[in-house]
């Protein structure tokens, strides 16, 4: 078992000697696994094990590490402090254990919203939110087998101020919401937004009720990025993006009350705060990639 602390302090790989053991007649040997990054609320780690073993998360089964044994995991906003890795193997299995520092989050009070925004009621609106919805949702539930997300984020947007914080309780036109699941980024109208990775584009369109314009990109291993609010968009869905490639421009385009990118991070369902991402660092292991 890995100790937390030295795990957070670590940001070069802690390597899990394989250990063998026997069960009846058959010798099975645990997988190597290695992993870097910060299990708390919020947060990611990248490892590495068995090319191909099957990844699994509180028991449950999250899909299967790359060809070269790349995974990524992320945790929830509200992810409980305890969280259990498996990995398992034809030839042998390893559980690890996370213990996941709770994250404090603020409220965020945002009024003079138009209320179609907050609590649209319209039929006709609530359709259309309905369909955007369906498609939005195939777009993050891409799954790519690619492992774009194993050297790091750099930030999408340069000069920009911290306008929210990921997961803020949400308090619109003083209605309690869902908490804000994006990293807020004011910057200038028609600011450059850039890949913060390499990835395949799976959704771009303009005209969302809510974000406005949105591009949603699949780094890998179920890892996909969402980019709100543009003015402009310069990709299309299936185009491959490449690290600082540019991809749209900042607007206030939606649910907006200024020029900003709303960024977001989703793995698997759960949400993620997309600026853990920026500058992590990979286990040695995964140099050789
Ligand atoms: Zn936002």
């Amino acid at each position: 078992m890995l100790d937390r602390r030295a795990l957070l302090a670590a940001g070069p790989a802690l390597a899990l000697a394989p250990k063998a053991f026997a069960q009846g007649a058959i010798a099975l040997t645990s997988p190597a696994l290695s992993v870097s990054g910060r299990p708390l609320q919020g947060g990611f780690v990248i490892g590495r094990t068995a090319p191909r073993a099957s990844i699994l998360v509180n028991d449950k089964p999250v899909g299967s590490a790359s060809a070269r044994g790349v995974f990524i995991i992320g945790f929830d906003r509200d992810e409980p402090v305890q969280a259990k890795l498996s990995i398992k193997t034809p030839w042998g299995a390893l559980d690890h254990n996370f213990q996941v520092m709770p994250v404090d989050y603020d409220v965020q009070s945002i009024d003079g919203l138009p209320q179609d925004q907050v609590e649209p009621s319209d039929p006709k609106l609530l359709e259309r939110i309905r369909e955007e919805a369906k498609r939005k949702a195939v777009g993050f539930a891409s799954d790519i087998d690619a492992t774009d997300f194993r050297n790091g984020f750099v930030e999408p947007v340069t000069g920009y101020r911290l306008s929210a914080r990921f997961g803020g309780q949400r308090i619109l036109n003083g209605i309690p919401q869902r908490p804000h699941y994006g990293a807020d980024l004011a910057a200038p109208l028609g600011t450059p937004v850039v890949a913060p990775a390499d990835g395949t584009v799976t959704f771009a369109e303009t005209g969302l009720h809510f974000e406005g314009a949105l591009i949603l990109i699949d780094h890998g291993q179920g890892l996909v990025s969402a980019y709100l609010h543009l003015s402009r968009i310069d990709v299309k869905s299936g185009d491959k993006v490449t690290r600082r490639q540019q991809i749209g421009l900042v607007g206030k385009e939606g649910r907006a009350t200024g020029p900003h990118l709303c960024w977001r991070m989703k793995w698997r369902g759960r949400n993620m705060d997309p600026m853990l991402m920026v500058g992590i660092t990979r286990p040695d292991s995964l140099t050789s990639d």
